[in-house]
């Protein structure tokens, strides 16, 4: 299984843009500034990945018109000056002994409201918090729900390129035995495969078999798979540090009429969800396309998740596809498509391809057949 295919990497300039955006944005939302700990939006913004989160304190400081600072233990600052590519921010280390929070504090206002990322660990926010009490924050994800939404032309090829090696995995699965085996064992082959396929993460692994499909957040167990057995597949993780995320759902031998009849409407509706997609038109819009079909065919209590959701750095994210979402659709974003019915102790049925936006529609980017796959 070759992938040897590694992408340009991101460049000092591309993350010196990321994070001047961020600050503009913030600012824009009426915030004094953005604060980052490590994890996807550190990653995203700035291309550092510290080998673990700990209770010394790492943190990014975006302010409009000001320079990106990075405060970073004094052990970490040599990791972090390379993963960075330095010029695009300036370093505050510190050492143990002294006070990270006051360091910290000195490049906010005493005053203000900061977005920070969700995964920053309480530890630390409440003892800025602390330091500075006229200061109040907002989970990024609350405040800039769209910070990482809209995907360059190197970042939608990541995207494209995980999308194939998820597509080459369900290709290669509908060759595997399915009756008489563990899902758990067919789960370990669809991780050998994505990581064969380039996978440095795996983050899910999906095999719902019979009545365990109806449950949409079951994941793999020790039931053995039996002919007769619809089988709910859905998988991911990140290549090159962008994710994949698909599903299909596949049958053992011939299905019944019922079950093709319950796959059919998943289909249309899949179907409908990705005809929606275009530049302009809010995201509760594709929720709406994919739950009219499957309402339409009676089975609308059944669908009983969001249609989709954002893809990035990781595997979800916003925007989510979900009535009430107001925000627009616009060109970059990518998200996934994944109607599905339930039927409770019987089986489940979900079909699902991340799609891009482009400037006249969208463009999936899982390829492989929706129909229904006949397994042994
Ligand atoms: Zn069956
Ligand atoms: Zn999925
Ligand atoms: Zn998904």
């Amino acid at each position: 299984m070759p992938s040897t295919d590694q992408p340009v990497p991101f460049t000092a300039d591309d993350y010196r843009a990321r994070m001047a955006r961020a600050a503009e944005s913030a600012d824009a939302a009426g915030l004094a500034g953005v604060l980052v700990a490590p994890g996807p939006d550190m990653v995203h913004l700035t291309g550092y990945r510290p080998t673990a989160e700990t209770e010394r304190l790492t943190l990014l400081v975006l302010r409009a018109g000001q320079e990106p600072a990075l405060v970073v233990p004094a052990l970490e600052a040599a990791d972090a000056e390379r993963a960075t590519g330095a010029p695009a921010l300036t370093l505050h280390d510190w050492t143990d002994a002294t006070d990270p929070y006051a360091l910290a504090a000195g490049l906010l206002d005493a005053e203000g409201r900061f977005g920070v990322s969700d995964n920053t660990w309480a530890l630390h926010l409440l003892a800025l918090q602390e330091r500075l009490p006229g200061t109040s924050y907002a989970s990024l994800t609350a405040a800039l729900p769209m910070l990482r939404a809209v995907k360059d032309a190197a970042e939608l090829e990541r995207l494209a390129a995980a999308g194939a090696a998820a597509d080459a995995t369900y290709e290669r699965i509908l060759t595997v035995r399915f009756s008489g085996r563990r899902e758990s064992e067919v789960a370990a082959d669809l991780a050998a495969l994505l990581t064969g396929y380039g996978h440095t993460q795996v983050d899910f692994t999906v095999v719902g078999s019979g009545p365990n499909g109806a449950n949409p957040h079951h994941e793999a167990g020790d039931r053995v798979i039996e002919r007769g057995d619809m089988v709910v597949l859905d998988f991911g993780g990140l290549k090159h540090g962008y994710g994949s995320d698909t599903s299909r759902t596949v049958h053992v031998g011939e299905p019944t009429a019922e079950e093709q009849r319950v796959h059919d409407v998943v289909r249309e509706a899949q179907e409908a969800g990705c005809r929606a997609v275009r530049p302009g038109i809010a995201c509760q819009e594709i929720d709406r396309a994919a739950r009219a079909v499957i309402t339409e065919f009676g089975y609308g209590e059944r669908f009983i998740h969001r249609t989709g959701h954002g893809i990035g750095v990781t595997t979800h994210e916003p925007p989510y596809m979900i009535e009430g979402e107001e925000q627009r659709l616009v060109p970059g974003m990518c998200f996934s498509v994944e109607p599905g019915i339930y039927l409770p102790g019987r089986f489940g049925v979900r079909i699902e391809d991340i799609v891009t936006v482009t400037e006249d529609g969208g463009r999936r980017l899982n390829t492989t057949s929706r129909e229904l796959a006949v397994v042994e």
